[in-house]
């Protein structure tokens, strides 16, 4: 295979801590990925080199660092396929680039206009969709979950309508890994002329993002989920809504004249960056995004799909374990259940062994309940993980099964 995951894995100096004498085994990257070393150096060099502020300064170190801030602007536009860098909004990460368009939303829904989100949303793109028909007394319909985990197409269509106003749903389920067909269900909304918002959160790491393909009006996700560091993400959406969505925060840099009494309103991006913003993670996450493009998307796809594929096998095979969510397209997430333990007796002990996975309703507990369990073990993959470690994450889970039966 071209993929080269033992070069990639030299670049996470992370991967070679020990926990408890046991090699780390990182199976958590849907909650978190780790950071390469180049996205480390970027944090590192910027505090370093021309730590400032940015768009304001009259020295040499604000131009310096103005000039990585907005270069990182430019690799978003590039890596998402945006039309314009305008329209690219610096956010603290999904959850704030959701509700600052929840925010306006709630300023231009009427009562009796109908949004639609689905019954796999994870917390942060439901109760804000919740939160916003309440303000406008307007209704959220939810599109119902198969037993397979995967979107029912068929209620979808039966719920669009002329009423329909706001369309709300994941690229990819953080708890099952079920990729959905967003293109279609764009388009299916667009017959109706809703607006429609795709949490990326899951998506931008494992599939190519290409938002004018998609045809979607946002698109928001997560710089920490895509190797970058935390605290750092980005709203995407057209230029023609954002010029005219109700503002956000309200502050410096987002203003365009202030007297006592009114204010008027920056051009895009800076309408929606109130306030200083985090300059040192946006440039590392600008140099994640670099790194991540660099490396062969069909062999990143292929790998991961590989480490699925096993853990599926081998899953199946395990006496006493469910799998959770068996659609036809995922990315390389395995949730499942044992007849013995609860998911958090499995973390702790696959823990004890060196092994990193996550337990719980993963922020979806509305999934959780259609599925009746009460939380799930969740092992997720990314680029770095080997077919070795999915094997070890079995030979494990065949250790905590005999000390829970
Ligand atoms: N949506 C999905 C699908 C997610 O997986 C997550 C993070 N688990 C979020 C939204 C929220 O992302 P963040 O916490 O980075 O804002």
């Amino acid at each position: 295979m071209s993929f080269d995951v033992a070069a990639i894995r030299e670049q996470f100096p992370i991967l070679k801590r020990r926990i408890d004498g046991n090699p780390l085994i990182y199976l958590d990257n849907a909650a978190t990925t780790q950071k390469p070393q180049c996205v480390i150096d970027a944090l590192v060099d910027y505090y370093s080199t021309c730590n400032s502020n940015v768009h304001r300064g009259a020295h040499r170190l604000a131009d310096e660092a103005t000039g990585r801030f907005e270069a990182a602007r430019d690799l978003v536009k590039d890596f998402i396929n945006a039309p314009k860098r305008e329209e690219v909004i610096w956010t603290t990460g999904t959850t704030e680039g959701i509700n600052i368009v929840a925010n306006g939303l709630s300023q231009l829904l009427s009562t009796g206009d109908e949004v639609i989100a689905t019954g796999m949303e994870h917390h942060a793109n439901l109760v804000t969709w919740q939160q916003a028909c309440k303000v406008a007394g307007a209704i959220l319909k939810i599109v119902p979950v198969t037993e397979d985990g995967e979107l029912d197409q068929a209620a979808y269509d039966a719920l669009l309508n002329e009423r329909t106003k706001f369309v709300a749903f994941t690229h990819v389920s953080n708890a099952l890994g079920t990729v959905n067909p967003i293109k279609e269900m764009t388009a299916k909304a667009k017959v109706f002329g809703a607006w429609v918002l795709v949490d990326g959160a899951q998506g931008a790491a494992h599939r190519k993002v290409d938002v004018q393909d998609i045809g979607c009006d946002f698109y928001v996700f997560s710089g920490h989920k895509i190797y970058a560091p935390m605290g750092v993400g980005v709203l995407w959406g057209r230029e023609s809504l954002l010029a005219t969505w109700p503002v956000w925060r309200t502050g410096g840099e987002m203003i365009s004249t202030v007297t006592l009494q009114e204010a008027t309103w920056n051009v895009l991006p800076y309408r929606f960056e109130a306030g200083t913003p985090n300059v040192g993670d946006v440039i590392a996450m600008g140099e994640a995004i670099r790194w991540l493009m660099a490396l062969d998307h069909d062999g990143l796809e292929a790998h991961e799909k590989a480490l699925l594929d096993r853990a599926t096998q081998l899953a199946e095979a395990f006496e006493g374990l469910t799998i959770i969510g068996n659609a036809k397209e995922k990315i390389g997430v395995l949730s499942f259940v044992m007849d013995h333990g609860h998911p958090a007796d499995i973390g702790f002990l696959l823990d004890r062994q060196g092994i990193a996975v996550r337990t719980g309703d993963h922020c979806a507990q509305p999934l959780m309940a259609r599925f009746n369990v009460p939380g799930t073990a969740r092992a997720s993959f990314s680029v770095y993980n080997t077919l070795e470690e999915v094997d070890a994450l079995f030979v494990a889970l065949k250790k905590v099964r005999s000390m829970l039966a």
